[in-house]
């Protein structure tokens, strides 16, 4: 083989056939959807004690449905995983001058929902393997001021919970689980997002089940659960009717889902054991052969945990393989076609996820609330945001970690193997690729 047979320099790429698309919305959502617009009423809340406040029949059944599945006591409907977050902290009584250990590593909302309630983000580094928050750099940053973590399961890998909880709990401390990545997810059973005090899950179109936008509240604690009801749908103009003499934080928002949301998540819910055993054994299936390619390997799962495979994660080897990893991505990418649906996107590898996210203007800056850079003055002098920070999680993001989504159901075995040879033929050929 030459030089140009790499699809990158012009040659044949492996496969030009577009993938199947990730198509999770079918004919059952159709029928619910039409059900809730014949009846008319798209959304069923009240902003005042009434039966009304917990919302209309599609949010109450869906609540119900997905308590059942996960296992937990309380489970409430909210219009995002963002919204959840900050409805969470709310609900933790978390306020001003208060500290919040948070990952650099996930979507910004795991990091900056502290700062609605004026609370200061503390980050701490990730684990190099399974890239969830570091046990030991979490309580190295834990002060007098700290109230909570704000774990995340990341790209469908639960939490050390184990730790992380023996943790929180010797110091008096909430955990906040981000479950969005990781519906179905176990560690020793329980299932991610109810393995802190209290989680979320997102349906944004994004995540493994979705509804377009929307996210669902889970926890054992009915304090928890009723302020998060409470912020979810105007809290300042129900406390009173409810009885509901804890005011802190009680300032409500309008976080509540339609009737329309809730009845297509309920035909979601009853598909996702499938969704998440297909990508189990999709990952499984291609994991086998790509782990047999040195320089390269797949991300381990911890040991006592079922990973929800939100995306494919790989490790690279940048000293073995000679290239850079963005340039080897780049190459594999060239040889693959892009997934139906998502035309124009080429095939989607992401090098690296996202930038730290204490690296961000926000952090920077130090511009949050206001215009004084409340809270960070005067709450969070002593809390630095400088490169270099956490060491593990910007190794992670420039050289070493990647992933891809080319095995979502319905992709086959052939198409799984063609994704496999995309990669072979660039591990094979990659000294063409160090000019
Ligand atoms: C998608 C996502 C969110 C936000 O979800 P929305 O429903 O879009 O607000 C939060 N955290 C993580 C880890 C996510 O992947």
């Amino acid at each position: 083989m030459s030089r140009s047979d790499l699809a990158i320099f012009g040659g044949t790429p492996v496969r030009s056939q577009k993938f199947p698309a990730y198509k999770v919305i079918g004919e059952e959502e159709k029928q619910a959807v039409m059900g809730v617009l014949d009846g008319g009423r798209l959304s069923g809340y009240l902003g005042c004690w009434d039966p009304g406040f917990m919302g209309g029949p599609q949010v109450r059944a869906l609540e119900e449905e997905w308590a059942a599945h996960f296992g937990v006591k309380h489970a409430m409907c909210i219009n995002s995983a963002t919204s959840g977050l900050i409805a969470a902290v709310g609900a933790c009584d978390i306020g001003p001058g208060d500290h919040v250990i948070v990952t650099p590593y996930s979507m910004s909302a795991s990091a900056t929902c502290p700062l609605f309630y004026g609370a200061v983000p503390v980050f701490a580094d990730i684990e190099p393997e399974y890239f969830c928050l570091d046990p030991e750099a979490v309580e190295k940053q834990i002060t007098s001021r700290t109230k909570a973590i704000v774990v995340v399961d990341l790209f469908g890998q639960p939490y050390d919970a184990d730790r992380i909880n023996a943790i929180a709990k010797k110091h008096g401390l909430k955990v906040i689980e981000d479950a969005a990545q990781s519906p179905n997810a176990l560690l020793h059973g329980t299932f991610a997002g109810c393995l802190g005090d209290v989680g979320v899950f997102s349906l944004n179109v994004h995540k493994h089940i979705h509804t377009g936008e929307g996210g669902v509240v889970v926890t054992n604690n009915d304090l928890i659960a009723d302020k998060v009801r409470l912020i979810r749908n105007h809290a300042e103009a129900v406390v009173e009717g409810m009885g509901f003499e804890n005011l802190v934080n009680m300032v409500g928002m309008n976080l509540r889902m339609t009737e329309i949301e809730a009845s297509i998540a309920r035909c979601q819910l009853r598909k996702l054991d499938r969704l998440v055993e297909e990508r189990q054994h999709n990952f499984d299936y291609l994991a086998a052969k790509l782990d047999s390619l040195p320089g390269l390997h797949t991300a381990k799962v911890r040991p006592g945990a079922k990973h929800a495979q939100y995306v494919f994660t790989m490790l690279y080897n940048q000293e073995f393989m000679g290239v850079p990893r963005d340039r080897f991505i780049q190459a594999v990418g060239a040889e693959l076609p892009e997934t139906k649906g998502r035309e124009g996107e080429g095939a989607i590898f992401s090098c690296g996820y996202i930038r730290p996210l204490y690296m961000q203007p926000l952090f920077q800056k130090r511009l949050a609330i206001g215009r004084g850079g409340f809270p960070f003055t005067p709450y969070g002098e002593d809390i630095t945001y400088v490169e270099g920070l956490c060491p593990v999680t910007e190794t992670l993001w420039r050289e070493k970690l990647f992933f891809h989504e080319m095995f979502r159901p319905p992709m086959s075995h052939d198409d799984l193997d063609d994704v496999y040879r995309a990669f072979e033929k660039v591990h094979e050929n990659r000294e063409a690729l160090r000019a």
